[in-house]
């Protein structure tokens, strides 16, 4: 198993993959350019190592440098409420039932025994999970208002999980609060297909500059 690691900040982000002895196998540091550019290269990174999907992260880019207050914010671990079908538990050891327990990779595997990458796309857990992120970023832009939020990670690579997570903000949301149209707003890193090759081309440059 490896573990992947962001130190984040105003001029770069350093990513690194280290084994289970906690020792760094790979590292890169990628100038903070916009926030689509930089965390797209980000999940390119990560995407090329087989890590265990564990959690929900989720931070902001405030004119242009990721926001510190008194620690980095943990948007994965808000409460949100729960889906009316659901009875499951949640994973989180914090908080068990917070958004990244109910949410986070291995939720779907515990609900159903079928790994997430291997559900069909008519399963109805999915509705689940997209009725949870969409309540989170519902959170986020009433929070927050930001410009534009960006998903990532191995489960939006689910392209129907991305329509339904639109659909559910648009319902929750209720006309509330005027965003854009949520295919302008609610959008996934860049370049899904070719972050494979991506990611290990930007290994190579980072391995050559060392
Ligand atoms: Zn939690």
């Amino acid at each position: 198993m490896y573990f992947g690691g962001i130190e984040a900040g105003g001029t770069k982000f350093v990513c690194a993959v280290a084994d289970e002895n906690q020792q760094i196998v790979e590292k890169v540091s990628i100038p903070t350019t916009t926030p689509e550019e930089t965390l797209a290269k980000v999940f390119q990174f990560f995407d090329a190592y087989p890590l265990k999907a564990m959690g929900i992260g989720a931070g902001v880019v405030l004119n242009g440098e990721i926001f510190q207050g008194i620690a980095h914010p943990e948007m994965g671990h808000i409460y949100v409420k729960r889906h009316p079908q659901d009875t499951y538990e949640g994973t989180c050891p914090y908080h068990k039932d917070c958004l990244e327990g109910l949410a986070a990779g291995p939720s779907l595997e515990a609900r159903t025994g079928i790994k997430g990458q291997e559900l069909p796309e008519d399963h109805p857990v999915w509705d689940i999970q997209a009725f949870y992120i969409a309540q989170a970023l519902m959170n986020y832009a009433l929070t927050l208002a930001p410009e534009k939020i960006i998903l990532g990670g191995g489960v939006m690579n689910q392209e129907h999980l991305l329509q339904k997570i639109r659909q559910q903000f648009l319902q929750q949301m209720a006309g509330y609060m005027e965003t854009p149209a949520p295919e302008e707003y609610i959008v996934r890193w860049g370049l899904p297909n070719e972050s494979g090759i991506i990611g290990s081309l930007l290994l190579a440059e980072a391995a050559e500059k060392e």
